[in-house]
C-alpha cells in the first residue's frame, strides 16, 4: 500500500454521490446517463475514476436481467487488465464486534496515507429492507464522506456463491477505478468467510475479549484463516481483558499447523474508539505482503483464486442451470417425496433426475 496522492470521488452506499472530478467530466457523464450506456461508456468511465459510472456499473454486475449480464461480462472484461494492483483485505468478526467502527478508524488511516480505499460486502443473508451489512447509511460515516474512500453495501439478493462472485467481480472494477486498497466485510456467522477468503491476499479476524468461552465465538476453521487475528475495544476497564485474551489466543494459533505463506499470524489488540493498537495492524499487513509479494505467495495465491473462482462459476451456473430447466422444476417434487418416504433411495432419485435433465 504505497502513497498514491491521487484524488478520488466517493459513494456511501452504492447510490450516487457527488463526484471530486471537474465540472466538465460532470456534464459529460450526466450526459452519459441519460442514454444506455455501453459497455465502453461504462469503462472509460471506471477508468476516469468516476464513481458514479463505477456504481452504475456495479449496480449492472448485481442484476439479474440477461442483457444486464451480457453488459456486465464485457465491462468485467474491458477492466481485467487493468485491475489487480490493490490489496485485498477480509474483515470479519460476529455481528457487534466492531467492524463498522474499526473499518472507519482503520480506512481513515488509509486514506491520509492517500491510498484509496473501496470497502465491499458480502452478506447473503442481508436484504436491503432489514438494513444489511454496509447498508445502513449512518454507518461509517467519516469514511462515507471521506473523497478517497468508497463504500458500497453487499448485493442483497441470491445464493452465497452467487453474492460472492459479484462481489468479486466488483473488486476487478474498484480497482480498474484506482483503488488500490480493498476491503470486503463479512459477518463472522458462517460460510461467507470462506468465500470472502477465497478473493482476498489478507484475512483479518475481529475478536471480542471476554465473551464467555473465547474459543467458541468464532469456528476454529474460521481462525486457521486468519492472517491476524484482532481483539477489539480495547480501551478502559476492557483493555485489561483484552490483554488476556490476546495471550489466549496468540497459544491458540500456536497449535495450528504452520502456514504455506511463510508467515506466522499476528494477535493485537486495538480500539477504534481511541485508535489505539489500529496503525498497528496496517503495519502487520504492510510486512504480510511485503514477505508474501517476496517469496511469491501473494501472486501463487491470487492465481490459484483465479481458477478457484473459473471453477465456482461453472459450478454455480450448471446449479442455476439444472434447478431452473423446466423439466427439473415440474418433477423435482415428487422426487422429494419418493426420497422422504423411502419410496426411491436418494442415489437413484439423482440420476434419474440427471438422466432426465441430460436428455
Ligand atoms: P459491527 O456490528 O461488528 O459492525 O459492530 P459496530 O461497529 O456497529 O460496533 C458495535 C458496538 O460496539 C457499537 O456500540 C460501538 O460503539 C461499539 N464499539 C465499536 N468499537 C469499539 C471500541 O473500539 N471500543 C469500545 N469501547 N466500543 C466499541
Amino acid at each position: 500500500m504505497g502513497k498514491k496522492g491521487k484524488s478520488a470521488l466517493h459513494v456511501s452506499d452504492g447510490v450516487n454521490q457527488p463526484p471530486s472530478i471537474s465540472d466538465d467530466a460532470v456534464e459529460k457523464y450526466k450526459k452519459l446517463q441519460k442514454k444506455n450506456l455501453s459497455s465502453e461508456d461504462y469503462f472509460s468511465g471506471i477508468r476516469d475514476g468516476n464513481r458514479i459510472i463505477l456504481s452504475q456499473a456495479i449496480t449492472v454486475i448485481e442484476s439479474s436481467l440477461p442483457e444486464h449480464q451480457i453488459l456486465a461480462r464485457e465491462i468485467i472484461e474491458k477492466c481485467l487488465p487493468f485491475s489487480g494492483e490493490s490489496i485485498r483485505l477480509g474483515i470479519t468478526g460476529v455481528p457487534g464486534v466492531g467492524k463498522s467502527t474499526f473499518i472507519e478508524s482503520l480506512g481513515k488511516f488509509i486514506t491520509r496515507r492517500e491510498n484509496k480505499l473501496a470497502v465491499l460486502a458480502i452478506d447473503p443473508s442481508s436484504n436491503r429492507s432489514k438494513g444489511s451489512i454496509l447498508g445502513d447509511k449512518t454507518r461509517m460515516e467519516e469514511l462515507s464522506a471521506d473523497p478517497n474512500a468508497f463504500i458500497r453495501p453487499s448485493p442483497s439478493a441470491g445464493s452465497l456463491g452467487g453474492v460472492a462472485r459479484k462481489t468479486r467481480e466488483s473488486i476487478i472494477l474498484c480497482e480498474s477505478a484506482g483503488f488500490d486498497v480493498i476491503f470486503i466485510e463479512t459477518v463472522g456467522v458462517g460460510q461467507s468467510e470462506v468465500a470472502v477468503h477465497s478473493m482476498v491476499d489478507f484475512f483479518l479476524l475481529l475478536m471480542l475479549a471476554g465473551a464467555g468461552d473465547e474459543l467458541q465465538g468464532i469456528k476454529r476453521g474460521i481462525m486457521e484463516m486468519a492472517d491476524a487475528i484482532a481483539i477489539t475495544k480495547a480501551d478502559g476497564a476492557n483493555a485489561k481483558v483484552t490483554g488476556r485474551a490476546k495471550s489466549e489466543y496468540q497459544n491458540a494459533l500456536h497449535l495450528f499447523p504452520p502456514t504455506s505463506s511463510g508467515w506466522i499470524p499476528h494477535v493485537k489488540t486495538c480500539s477504534a474508539l481511541t485508535h489505539e493498537g489500529i496503525e498497528d495492524i496496517l503495519i502487520t499487513i504492510d510486512e504480510y505482503c511485503e514477505l508474501t509479494k517476496r517469496n511469491d505467495y501473494f501472486w501463487n495465491r491470487r492465481k490459484e483464486q483465479a481458477k478457484y473462482w473459473m471453477y465456482e462459476t461453472i459450478d454455480e451456473s450448471l446449479k442455476n442451470d439444472f434447478y431452473l430447466h423446466h423439466k427439473i422444476k415440474e418433477v423435482l417434487p415428487r422426487y422429494e417425496k419418493k426420497v422422504i418416504e423411502k419410496d426411491q433411495s436418494p442415489f437413484s432419485a439423482a440420476k434419474d433426475l440427471l438422466d432426465r435433465y441430460n436428455q
